[in-house]
């Protein structure tokens, strides 16, 4: 990699990644939580093989070992899980009174958080996410998700007044990686309580949490055929969007694969809603607390290892704060402890694979290949597994691919802007639209950009702050369709005649 620059010289021994590291899972965290040699699929209430006897296996990225194997579910599973999908729907999910429905969401919003810790434990160790943002983040708002459409599933008929939407069927739905438990649980909740029933398909390297979840859907009582997950990879979730008996599809994962999708559902009248890529600006200007900002920044781009479809990947500072920002960012870049994703005091953990690895260092190498300057503390990362250090470029223009493609690893590029006009304009100068940060004193401001940015959140002195009740989605390549709040239970409705507002 390209040499370092000068604050990386600067860095503190003490506090830099990697020197003291060793792999070692604390055995309060680890011991006790499960995990089993193999999986089956989760296919109208029972665990069972894949027909063919496929497996894949499931590895843990912050040590390179394999956790389990999990049934590689093909077309026939797909076809079972569909038509069990179905059968729940028209017998019991789709009749039942929604109050009735309400029950099981509360149930299940209660045993996440009962089994948190478990929950938490396992999605570290297959994400290779901190623990800290497994236990406080994801497994949390999980089962907020949960609480918030358990409310929802009785008041469905009030949400969109002058219409009455009705359940759309058997919903197909496709996650990533990053967020494996919280993505499923985005997906799930809405969908169940409209009345809906879904086959989900996870992505192939992170499949524990959601099965994990089916023990709980088990645990409280979910009627059979409710919820059906088919594990397995890229070719699982296209015979489920292909399946004629689904009725709608809702994806989350590259624009790349939300564009193959859009082209395989064309014509075929079924629904479609898709949360794709971002490459998110965060905007800051030179009267904003300063500190915060630098907090904020950090917590933008880091948070999750910058595995993040929102995360604020281009930093727009304004010029006259430029130096002074880059200077406390750096500094505070040297106290990032890379390591151990079970230890409570690690915030930036595995990379979660060697692709996403060898992406991420293919873009870096571009960002030097075009000029751009380089910054990352001094630190040996552990010998094993996947790791990459904390990373910022300076002097990057909007023309570089750094400033262009999403890189989705812990990267920041740093432009700037002299005036909120300009900043407006490089902000929205990119294919994406999910989302943007704005740290400014004044308020007027904040409105002023909010009204011209093309994103479908806008954080205002805070970043990557998520609330079930508030709705998320993005505008151009970063999808359509919303999940959260009310308008996120419009994409889970079919309404009749021409009603056609969210
Ligand atoms: P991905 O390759 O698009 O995969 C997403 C999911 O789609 C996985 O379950 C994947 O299975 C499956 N898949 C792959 N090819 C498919 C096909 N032809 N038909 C149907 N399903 C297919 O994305 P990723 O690399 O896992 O995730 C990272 C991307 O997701 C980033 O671009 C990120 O920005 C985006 N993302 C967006 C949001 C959002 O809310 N907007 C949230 C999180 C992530 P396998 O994993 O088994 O290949
Ligand atoms: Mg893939």
């Amino acid at each position: 990699m390209a040499a370092k620059d000068t604050v990386a010289a600067t860095a503190r021994p003490s506090l830099t990644f990697g020197a003291t590291w060793k792999y070692a899972p604390a055995p309060e965290d680890s011991g006790q939580v499960r995990i089993e040699a193999r999986y089956g699929l989760f296919v109208a209430g029972k665990f069972q093989p894949a027909k063919a006897g496929r497996t894949l296996p499931v590895v843990e990225p912050a040590t390179e070992a394999v956790l389990a194997e999990v049934a590689h579910a093909d077309a026939a599973d797909v076809d079972r899980a569909v038509a069990a999908a179905r059968r729940a729907q028209q017998r019991v999910w789709g009749p039942m009174p929604g109050a009735h429905r309400a029950r099981y969401l509360y149930r299940i919003a209660r045993l996440i958080q009962e089994r948190a810790r478990e929950l938490a434990v396992l999605e570290t160790r297959n994400g290779g996410k901190p623990i800290r943002e497994s236990r406080d983040v994801d497994v949390p708002l999980a089962a907020q998700h949960f609480f918030h459409h358990a409310g929802w599933a009785d008041k469905v008929h009030l949400a969109f007044p002058g219409a009455v939407g009705q359940p759309i069927g058997v919903i197909g739905q496709v996650i990533p990686w990053n967020f494996p438990l919280l993505m499923a649980a985005w997906k799930l909740a809405p969908a169940l309580a409209c009345g809906n029933t879904v086959v989900l398909k996870p992505a192939e390297t992170t499949p524990l949490t959601a099965l994990r979840l089916a023990e709980i859907l088990q645990q409280a009582d979910l009627p059979e055929g409710v919820v059906n997950i088919v594990c397995g990879d890229g070719g699982t979730g296209a015979a489920l969007v292909r399946h004629p008996g689904i009725d709608k599809v809702a994806f989350t994962g590259s624009t790349e694969v939300g564009k193959e999708i859009q082209r395989t559902l064309a014509g075929t009248g079924k629904d479609l809603t898709l949360e794709l890529g971002g490459k998110a600006a965060h905007v800051v200007f030179e009267d904003c607390a300063v500190d915060q900002a630098v907090e904020g920044v950090v917590r933008g781009i880091f948070f999750n290892q910058g595995h993040v479809c929102c995360a604020g990947s281009r930093l727009l500072v304004q010029e006259s704060l430029h130096d002074l920002f880059v200077e406390k960012l750096l500094r505070r870049m040297e106290r990032i402890r890379v390591g151990d994703p079970l230890d409570k005091n690690t915030d930036l953990g595995a990379i979660h694979s060697r692709a996403q690895l060898d992406k991420i260092r293919g873009l870096v190498e571009s960002g030097v290949a075009e000029g751009c300057t380089l910054h990352q503390p001094a630190g040996a990362l552990p010998a094993k597994g996947y790791w990459y250090p904390p990373t910022a470029f300076t002097g990057v223009g909007p023309a570089h691919r750094i400033a262009r493609e999403e890189i989705f690893g812990p990267v920041l590029s740093i432009l700037t802007f002299r005036t909120p006009e300009e900043a407006v304009e490089k902000a929205n100068n990119t294919p994406y639209g999910l989302s943007a940060g704005v740290w400014t004193d004044k308020g007027a401001r904040i409105l002023w950009l909010a009204e011209r940015l093309r994103a479908g959140v806008v954080w205002n002195n805070t970043f990557n702050r998520f609330d079930p009740a508030a709705p998320f989605g993005g505008y151009k390549e970063s999808g359509f369709g919303r999940e959260g709040g009310r308008q996120g239970l419009r994409a889970y409705l079919r309404f009749s005649g021409s009603f056609r507002q969210g």
